[in-house]
């Protein structure tokens, strides 16, 4: 199976003997087709256009109208004396342990369905999948930019994958993501601002306690940005497809801060309720 540009489903693709000009043509043509063709919304199997993941109504449907979220970390606040929605209180967590981010924005909250969505871009490798979440978190900061929540953003970053997860999967989903975010915002995407020190086990079960230790001292930045290029002064949007506990965007935003950027803020697909 081979990972697509397309929101079609995956299909295996034919053995390829040789690299002549008929191969390359086919292949040219195959992606031709990929983008210009309707294929299937991977939510509702209705027609979607472009190459996209999902129609044009899951994809609206998929940006919550008026999300109640603590502007600070983007967990659903329940209720609030704001009559105002755009004016959500920080939630009790941020107020009595501020984190070292400033402001998180999110799609909706990680489940049924958008969960698939997720699925199909680490495992399945639907790389379309990246482009519709990039361009539809576009529009959430635009939201937010527009309403005067969000100063203005210096550059895109990715949360890294370790080198063996890296290896296994062939591409880094968040970085995915960071590439159509950075893209649809006409922002530079930092490509390898953070390095991953050491591979994490899957934070699934663990308690909030055990996921901080596990993500201790995690990243650091990169060789390459640490002396060419430093984030000093940089407002930097940091990209991740999932945020459950926040450990590890706490991990990777404290890094930048400690070198020197002057703003985080998180784009992250999806977050789970907490
Ligand atoms: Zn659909
Ligand atoms: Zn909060």
């Amino acid at each position: 199976m081979g990972a697509t540009a397309s929101g079609r489903a995956v299909r295996a693709s034919p053995p390829q003997t040789d690299g002549g000009p008929c191969t390359t043509w086919r292949r040219a043509l195959s992606i031709v087709l990929d983008t210009a063709l309707p294929s299937d919304c991977l939510l509702c199997g209705r027609m979607s256009h472009g190459g996209a993941a999902l129609c044009v109504r899951c994809h609206a449907g998929m940006i919550e109208p008026a999300p109640r979220r603590c502007p600070r970390c983007a967990a659903f606040v329940a209720s609030s004396s704001s009559a105002d929605a755009r004016r959500v209180p920080l939630c009790g967590r941020c107020q009595t342990a501020p984190p070292s981010y400033d402001a998180a924005v999110t799609l909706a909250d990680y489940a049924s369905p958008y969960d698939a969505l997720i699925l199909a871009l680490k495992f399945g490798r639907q790389l379309a999948v990246a482009n519709t979440l990039g361009a539809a978190l576009a529009e959430r900061v635009a939201e937010a930019r527009d309403a005067a929540r969000l100063p203005p953003v210096d550059c895109v970053a990715a949360v890294p994958l370790g080198p063996r997860r890296l290896f296994a999967r062939g591409f880094n989903q968040s970085e995915e993501l960071a590439r159509a975010l950075a893209r649809a915002l006409s922002l530079p995407r930092r490509r390898g601002l953070l390095a991953r020190q050491r591979e994490t086990p899957p934070q699934a079960r663990l308690t909030l306690a055990e996921r901080q230790r596990n993500v201790q001292g995690v990243f650091t930045l990169s060789r390459h940005a640490r002396a060419h290029d430093r984030p000093a002064g940089l407002h930097v949007m940091l990209v991740d497809d999932v945020m459950t506990s926040g450990a590890t965007l706490e991990a990777a935003a404290r890094t930048l801060k400690r070198a020197g950027a002057r703003a985080v803020t998180l784009a992250v697909a999806f977050r789970t309720r907490q």
